[in-house]
């Protein structure tokens, strides 16, 4: 495995890859790897030739009251968990290389961007895209791997590639949890002992509208009159929001659709920790 940090010599390597025709797999991460990371890798392991992981603390995306400064760093543990899943190269580009001074050039995917958690987050979708196709453009991927830990980002991800045409497919794992259903995050390494158990709220709330789903329940308010009430109940929590929407425009519904996916997202505040989670009712991304 190697990590490489400079632009050109990524791009020399993935130029080289695809000119012998061998399929590159790309993991874009920030780091702080935990299983749900290292299932994409092993997922990218099984499909391609050659896995490159992406590591890059993105400050495009980030808010300027967000946690760019302290977002957990560690290149070498990172390295090493990503070695045991057979990644091949290590992108570990600096932020001065990937936005350079004078660079002015960002993609946008309108109207989605805005919706979920847009509305909480601005520019945080404009700087997922604008960092997705440059790596998408140094890493040359036949494939690139996303996790539906984070529905939207794949939403977004997946409209751009289709109104731009890039030739790359996308391929969404499974969100990985701790044992008591939290879903895996680099942010949870923020929570006090009574945050992290606090925490568990997310997953209990998205539960508790899946058993009335599943129970015949196809009105949209009635699911979120549920799920608030378990999120109010938990003191540590503070709901940002929670929305039931259809997966393609992200629009609200009223009634959920008997033929079409329907994504139940939130994000809850826990201290200045702010976490998501979402699940996916009649089908998937
Ligand atoms: P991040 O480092 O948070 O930008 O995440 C990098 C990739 O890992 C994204 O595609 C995420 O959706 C994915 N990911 C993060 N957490 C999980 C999880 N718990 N399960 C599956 N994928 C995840």
């Amino acid at each position: 495995m190697e990590i490489i940090t400079r632009i050109p010599r990524m791009m020399s390597v993935a130029r080289d890859m695809r000119a012998e025709g061998s399929r590159i797999g790309l993991v874009p991460t920030m780091g702080a790897l935990h299983e749900g990371h290292l299932s994409l890798m092993a997922r990218a392991r099984e499909m391609c030739d050659i896995v490159v992981a992406s590591v890059f603390v993105n400050p495009a995306q980030f808010g300027p009251a967000e946690d760019f400064d302290r977002y957990p760093r560690d290149l070498a543990r990172d390295a090493e968990l990503a070695f045991t899943k057979g990644v091949d190269y290590i992108f570990a580009p600096s932020p001065e290389d990937m936005y350079p001074k004078d660079f002015v050039t960002y993609v946008t995917i309108e109207g989605l961007s805005e919706k979920l958690e847009g509305l909480s987050r601005p520019g945080h979708f404009r700087g997922v895209t604008t960092v997705v196709n440059k790596l998408f453009n140094i890493t040359q991927p036949n494939f690139a791997f996303f996790g539906r830990k984070d529905a939207q980002q794949v939403i977004i991800i997946k409209r751009m590639v289709r109104d731009l045409a890039m030739d790359v497919e996308i391929v969404v794992g499974p969100i990985v949890r701790e044992e008591d259903g939290l879903a895996l995050s680099s942010r949870n390494l923020y929570l006090s002992t009574d945050e992290r158990k606090a925490a568990t709220v997310l997953r209990r709330a998205l539960e508790k509208a899946r058993t009335l789903y599943n129970s015949g329940e196809r009105d949209a308010a009635r699911l979120l009159a549920a799920m608030q009430v378990i999120i109010e109940a938990e003191p540590l929590g503070r709901l940002d929001y929670v929305a039931i929407t259809d997966t393609v425009r992200l629009d609200a519904v009223d009634t959920i659709s008997a033929s079409e996916p329907t994504l139940i997202s939130m994000a809850v505040f826990f201290g200045k920790t702010r976490l998501i989670d979402n699940i996916v009712l009649n089908g998937e991304l």
